[in-house]
């Protein structure tokens, strides 16, 4: 076995000085940094061919998201607490997230450490070098990375790693310093980029560092005795009041300090500071006596590796602002896309007497270009993760890991691209690369995949059933209109469904509806008014209201369908779900908003707008009701339509209720040779999935597929699954099936209609 190798008895007795081993490796792409970004850009470039090297300098994978760090991934769907619905990213971070929902629903960062290294391990094309830091380059012009240079210090060996292609992902940007690549450290002015949301110096310029601790009860007393360094006067944290003896991790983001620092090169200093702050934190809630409940805790865990917020940002051919993200301005080179909150943090951090951090929502989610993922001056060198080029304002929302992850799987899309071609990251084609990543299962809000070796487009499709949004039947549940609640339903274009809720009304009122759109279609912030309607009610319980406008849509779409706050009537609940309808209620997260409507300084150039939230299972049921005509948006030939989420339709095939054997059926004229079949599932992409700390109470999600078989014309079985609670199934036939037709089988869900967003099908 490896470890029993025998080893020659050394004894060396010279003087001269020694170099430490050298090894040497070739590889299509080296990504320096294995946070998110970097492991979603190693997982997506080796699963597209090329050869990786994934040079990590910790020992573990996952850079923020880690175990060292213990921040929870997050990403366009902030907590579920703006107007970004069905918004989690797609691809290898979904991949991910799912899998870790599944194993860890708990939240332990172990196990998500375990998840990411064992979907990185299983790629044959990677090699990865762990513990190991890039620390030197050489360059083959002035413009061109040529190798990196990396020590190991566990096993005393350095690395000389050639490329073609390199990527960083490393946070600090280690590649693109060495190598001469443009870039920007610090807050741009208000003038430069006319960004309304620019701090002043007084707010500061940089976000910083944080590093928190975790604490358990023990169930006995337990002593504490702080180091000498902890800080011992707790009143110099503004927001000492704050604390709770039960908060730990993630919940303390704003120990905050460093941002009026060289990020960079002190972060040594910032992390003495942070144990002093974490230290005395602890000490204040173990020995102030003001938290008796903290007496038979202890501390479980305190980092040792501060996670890092910003430092440089990268330059490339274009540098995204705030117009972008607030206006959600197209990009012909869109690859990815952002949604969290423009959240900037006062520089003082912890000390600050501001509020730890200033967020601002767009009213949807905004594309990323690929522009912005290369360096413009080093032309075979990739960005990503936080350091891509966005100007100090859209960092503030590009910033977290979900996003970060999926730009990684951007890049990693691109560098296999780029070999495919021998061409540089500039240069790369781009629809073909929108492709490639559509194919993978990266959204790309606005973009269709055409894929023209995909056989399902040249085949007929049928289904057993389609389920017809006719009603959403009674449960035994009732909801109080202590808030403004909507259902969010799509309809067709033409003339608009009526609605009708049931209500108890507890005395005489009038209850208020309105039916909302919103001002881009592929938005879902219900900020246009088109039809308000008035019911006198007399008490009494299930009353009926029905809500019906003489409105045309003139596509498809989604609408909320309101009833407005009254404490005199309660709405009827419905326990059943089905993929694409939500229902809402005017509400705030506290996590990421401050009211129940943004509402932004006069001259930010941010937009004000109500904040419409879903709530989380067991909660967040639909309001019963029915609706005339029934929505019919549920077909089959939604999985031929080349969006595998809801967007401004549901573009699923969902199986009606009473389905006993629902099945979707490809009927082709000639018979096909089929190798590979990529289904994609239904695993709630409104549902945040944040990966540490706070626990979930679903494995998997109740509108996905457990088990289902496929079968070819003669009906014979050609795969079979059980058990599969993942977005996208990848089924490779070992024989290759020469068939006229292809019949999915959803033999059982995790509770929910069946429904399917794609069924593609190739030769090769
Ligand atoms: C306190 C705090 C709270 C935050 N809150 C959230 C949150 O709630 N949700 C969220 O999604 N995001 C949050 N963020 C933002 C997010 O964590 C970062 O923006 C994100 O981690 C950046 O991803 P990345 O892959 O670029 O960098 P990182 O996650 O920092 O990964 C970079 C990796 O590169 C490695 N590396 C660095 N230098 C080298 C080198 N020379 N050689 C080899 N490897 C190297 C590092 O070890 C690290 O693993 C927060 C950040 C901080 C600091």
């Amino acid at each position: 076995m490896w470890f029993r190798k025998e080893v020659a008895v050394i004894r060396e007795t010279g003087t001269d000085r020694r170099a430490l081993r050298e090894e040497r490796m070739d590889a299509d792409l080296v990504v320096a940094g294995g946070g998110l970004a970097g492991t979603c850009a190693a997982i997506t470039a080796a699963r597209a061919g090329i050869r990786v090297v994934l040079i990590q300098d910790r020992p573990v994978l996952g850079g923020n998201a880690s175990s060292e760090v213990r921040l929870w991934i997050l990403g366009a769907t902030s907590h579920m607490g703006n107007n970004n619905r069905w918004a989690r990213e797609g691809g290898v971070i979904d991949e991910i997230l799912v899998e870790n929902m599944h194993r860890n629903p708990e939240g332990s960062a172990l196990i998500l450490d375990s998840i990411i290294l064992e979907k990185v391990v299983e790629e044959p094309n990677i090699t990865l070098l762990l513990n190991t830091a890039v620390h030197d380059l050489e360059k083959s012009d002035p413009d061109t990375i040529s190798a990196v240079r990396a020590l190991c210090s566990q096993n005393s060996t350095t690395y000389l790693v050639r490329a073609p292609l390199f990527c960083d992902a490393s946070g600090d940007g280690i590649l693109g310093f060495l190598a001469g690549a443009a870039f920007r450290m610090g807050a741009e002015s208000k003038g430069e980029f006319g960004e309304g949301f620019a701090p002043d110096a007084a707010y500061g310029e940089l976000l910083g560092h944080s590093l928190y601790f975790y604490s358990k009860d023990t169930g006995k007393p337990v002593r504490f005795t702080a180091p000498s360094f902890a800080l011992k006067d707790i009143t110099q944290v503004p927001r000492f009041r704050d604390i709770k003896a039960t908060d730990y991790g993630c919940r303390f983001w704003w120990f905050e300090y460093g941002g009026r620092l060289d990020t960079v090169h002190e972060t040594e200093r910032i992390k003495w500071e942070l144990w002093k702050v974490a230290y005395g934190v602890w000490d204040y809630i173990k020995n102030s006596g003001k938290f008796p409940e903290a007496e038979t805790m202890t501390l479980e865990w305190l980092g040792t590796i501060p996670g890092k917020r910003e430092s440089r940002r990268f330059e490339g051919d274009i540098i995204l602002t705030q117009q972008d993200v607030v206006e959600q301005r197209r990009h012909a080179d869109a690859v990815s896309f952002g949604g969290w909150a423009m959240d900037l943090h006062p520089a003082d951090g912890v000390y600050s007497k501001f509020a730890g951090c200033t967020q601002w929502h767009s009213k949807g989610v905004y594309q990323i270009p690929y522009r912005a993922m290369y360096s413009r001056n080093i032309c075979n060198l990739f960005l990503t993760g936080r350091l891509i080029s966005v100007s100090h304002v859209a960092f503030g929302s590009t910033r977290v890991m979900a996003t970060c992850a999926h730009n990684g799987q951007a890049v990693g899309m691109a560098a296999a691209v780029c070999r495919r071609h021998k061409v540089l990251p500039r240069e790369a084609p781009i629809a073909e690369l929108q492709r490639e990543l559509l194919r993978s299962g990266q959204y790309i809000p606005g973009v269709v995949l055409k894929d023209p070796s995909d056989l399902s487009r040249t085949a007929t499709i049928r289904a057993s059933s389609c389920f017809e949004l006719d009603e959403l039947p009674p449960g035994s549940a009732m909801q109080p209109l202590d808030a403004s609640r909507a259902m969010l339903l799509p309809v067709p274009a033409g003339p608009i469904p009526s609605v009708t809720f049931l209500v108890d009304v507890a005395r005489r009122t009038t209850l208020e509806s309105e039916i909302r759109g919103c001002g881009k279609p592929e938005n879902f912030t219900p900020e246009c008014v088109i039809h308000k309607q008035r019911f006198e009610l007399q008490p009494g319980p299930a009353q009926a209201v029905r809500i019906a406008a003489e409105f045309r849509s003139d596509s498809p779409r989604y609408l909320s369908y309101l009833l407005i706050k009254n404490p005199d009537v309660s709405v009827q609940l419905s326990d059943f779900r089905v993929t694409g309808v939500l229902s809402l209620s005017q509400s705030m997260n506290k996590a990421v908003a401050n009211g129940v409507r943004q509402e932004p300084p006069e001259g930010s150039g941010i937009d004000s707008f109500e904040f419409w939230l879903p709530s989380r299972r067991p909660g967040g049921k639909n309001m019963a009701l029915s609706i005339e005509p029934p929505v019919r948006a549920f077909c089959a030939t939604n999985v031929l339509n080349g969006i595998a989420r809801p967007t401004t339709q549901p573009n699923a095939w969902v199986a009606s209720r009473d389905d006993r054997a629902p099945r979707i059926t490809l009927q082709w004229a000639q018979p096909q040779t089929i190798r590979r079949i990529e289904l994609s599932f239904d695993t709630d992409f409104d549902h945040p999935m944040e990966s540490v700390l706070m626990g979930h109470p679903e494995r998997d999600m109740p509108f996905c597929v457990r088990d289902y078989r496929i079968l070819d014309a003669t009906g014979q079985v050609l795969f079979r699954v059980a058990g599969n609670h993942q977005t996208r199934n990848s089924v490779f036939l070992a024989n290759p099936a020469v068939t006229s037709e292809l019949h999915v089988e959803i033999l059982a869900t995790h509770g929910c209609p069946a429904a399917l967003f794609e069924v593609r099908c190739y030769e090769e």
